[in-house]
């Protein structure tokens, strides 16, 4: 492959963009095309030794700024991504596969997160109880922890890294992002509109690459706090290496989300939403569906209806309005997505819709809407992640033996019920294990002012991103307890 005429991009420090020192390069291919359309440097630790450097060097004087002044700049940041919408979402696109609907849904999650961080100024209040004994006072203070890195995965180039790095450096921290290297080009964005706000020179900082980059943050003595969102394996790398080298982590991880479908759930509103949850995105969000426990009684019309509703989806280029199905990110994954849906059927589920053969451009990277029934939990189908629009259905006699099964997998990060009875509601409610639970909402991906994470294998750590979860993890406290004479 030639490369030279291909874009490199760059790393981001001190203000300023600068080549990585590393040696090796990887190819940035459109999904939907299979066009080239950057190279990204695979950098060394050096990059990440002057990252952390140039971070711990700004955090002097940025942890100063009063809390209100450093939430002003991220009230510019916020005008100039509102204007950039439109040109973020065709990057998303473009680099990731996602529909230009999907990409736009995206951008506007992401500004949320940023408008979240805008609120700092309250979120970082501390606590005080006067009078706690005679003539003692009791106050609890917030301060910054220092450098912070954030390591992102593909499926949310925007989103998530904007779960991190306003919220942080609103605190008063500063940052190094290991942008997923299959997504940097929208990273790129963000630096860029983050240094156009006015932020002083060094308080974000941008390394792209792979696991090098991932494991000299994790061993930098200087790196005080470490945000990680991506695969399961990685995640409890990521958890056991950094908390090991005696640094805070939060590590969101992967996911098998659940449905629920009762038969007293709206039947026309649960096959969208199913759709919607299963298909939408390519079945790449961690919050996707991929499981439906659908109860026996409604079971025929269900799925009659869900593998209809499937037919008419169009797969394609995400740029085109009438493609529903975008890519998968790289050829590597749509060969072996094909191989769970070839180990399904050697399984023995009655594989119903079939997306292994798509009419659409051979060069890009399509796997078609997929949809298995009779479903059980010894399969592979059922049990690991597939990262794929490809849904698994499992019958079931009840609610009872629906949430019984659901909470045999390993992972627990979402869970939706389908439902028009308040008390299967409660009951799923206490009895499923998910950090984020939806009822009658295909993906239940809370507002950035909640906290979010999930349970069991899906969440390595103990406080989720956004919300007071956010704060909390990106901020120390002092208590103080006082007596004047
Ligand atoms: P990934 O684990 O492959 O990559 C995530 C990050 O880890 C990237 O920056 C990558 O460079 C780095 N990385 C990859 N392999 C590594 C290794 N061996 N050592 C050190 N670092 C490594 O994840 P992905 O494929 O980019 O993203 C999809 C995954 O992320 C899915 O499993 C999805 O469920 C999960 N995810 C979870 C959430 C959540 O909120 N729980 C949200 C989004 C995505």
């Amino acid at each position: 492959m030639n490369m030279a005429s291909v874009k490199k991009v760059q790393n981001h420090m001190d203000g300023q963009w600068v080549d990585s020192t590393g040696t090796e390069i990887e190819a940035v291919p459109n999904p939907a095309t299979g066009e080239i359309i950057a190279v990204v440097p695979l950098s060394a630790k050096a990059d990440v030794d002057r990252a952390v450097e140039v971070a711990q060097r700004a955090y002097h004087t940025w942890s100063e700024v009063p809390v209100p002044n450093r939430a002003r700049y991220l009230y510019k940041y916020l005008q100039l991504l509102q204007e950039q919408k439109e040109k973020l979402a065709q990057i998303i696109t473009m680099e990731n596969g996602k529909t230009l609907k999907d990409a736009r849904g995206e951008v506007q999650r992401g500004i949320e997160a940023v408008e979240l961080a805008t609120t700092t100024p309250n979120l970082m209040m501390g606590d005080a109880l006067p009078s706690i004994a005679e003539g003692i006072d009791g106050t609890i203070w917030r301060y910054p922890l220092g450098v912070v890195a954030g390591i992102t995965p593909f499926n949310f180039p925007m989103m998530i890294p904007l779960w991190m790095f306003p919220l942080a450096i609103a605190c008063g921290n500063t940052f190094v992002l290991k942008a997923s290297e299959r997504t940097p080009i929208l990273a790129g964005e963000l630096v860029e509109l983050f240094y156009e706000a006015g932020f002083p020179k060094g308080v974000l900082n941008l390394v792209h690459g792979g696991k090098e980059v991932v494991n000299s943050l994790l061993e930098h003595p200087e790196v005080q706090a470490i945000s990680f969102v991506g695969s399961e394996p990685v995640a409890r790398h990521v958890y056991q290496t950094g908390t090991a080298h005696g640094k805070r982590v939060q590590a969101l991880a992967g996911a098998k989300n659940h449905a629920l479908v009762m038969p007293d759930c709206h039947l026309e509103k649960t096959v969208q939403g199913v759709v919607g949850a299963a298909f939408g995105s390519s079945g790449q969000r961690c919050m996707a569906c991929s499981v439906v426990a659908v109860v026996d009684e409604i079971a025929d019309s269900f799925m009659d209806a869900l593998v209809a509703e499937t037919r008419k989806l169009q797969v394609g280029d995400g740029r085109l309005e009438q493609h529903f199905v975008g890519p998968v990110i790289r050829e590597v994954h749509k060969d072996r997505v094909l191989r769970y849906i070839d180990s399904g059927v050697e399984e023995g589920a009655t594989l119903l819709v079939d997306g292994r053969q798509v009419e659409t451009d051979a060069s890009g990277y399509f796997v078609g809407a997929t949809i298995f029934d009779n479903v059980t939990p010894q399969m592979k189908i059922w049990q690991d992640e597939i990262f794929a629009p490809v849904l698994s259905v499992v019958r079931v006699k009840n609610l009872e033996e629906g949430i019984e099964l659901t909470n045999q997998s390993r992972f627990a990060n979402g869970a939706v019920i389908y439902t028009s009875s308040g008390k299967h509601v409660q009951h799923f409610r206490e009895k499923i294990d998910a950090g984020l639970i939806g009822v009658n909402v295909n993906v239940p991906a809370p507002m950035a002012f909640f906290s979010f994470a999930g349970n069991k294998a899906s969440f390595y750590g103990d406080l989720g991103t956004n919300g007071k979860d956010g704060v909390q993890f990106y901020t120390r406290k002092k208590v103080v307890t006082e007596r004047w004479f």
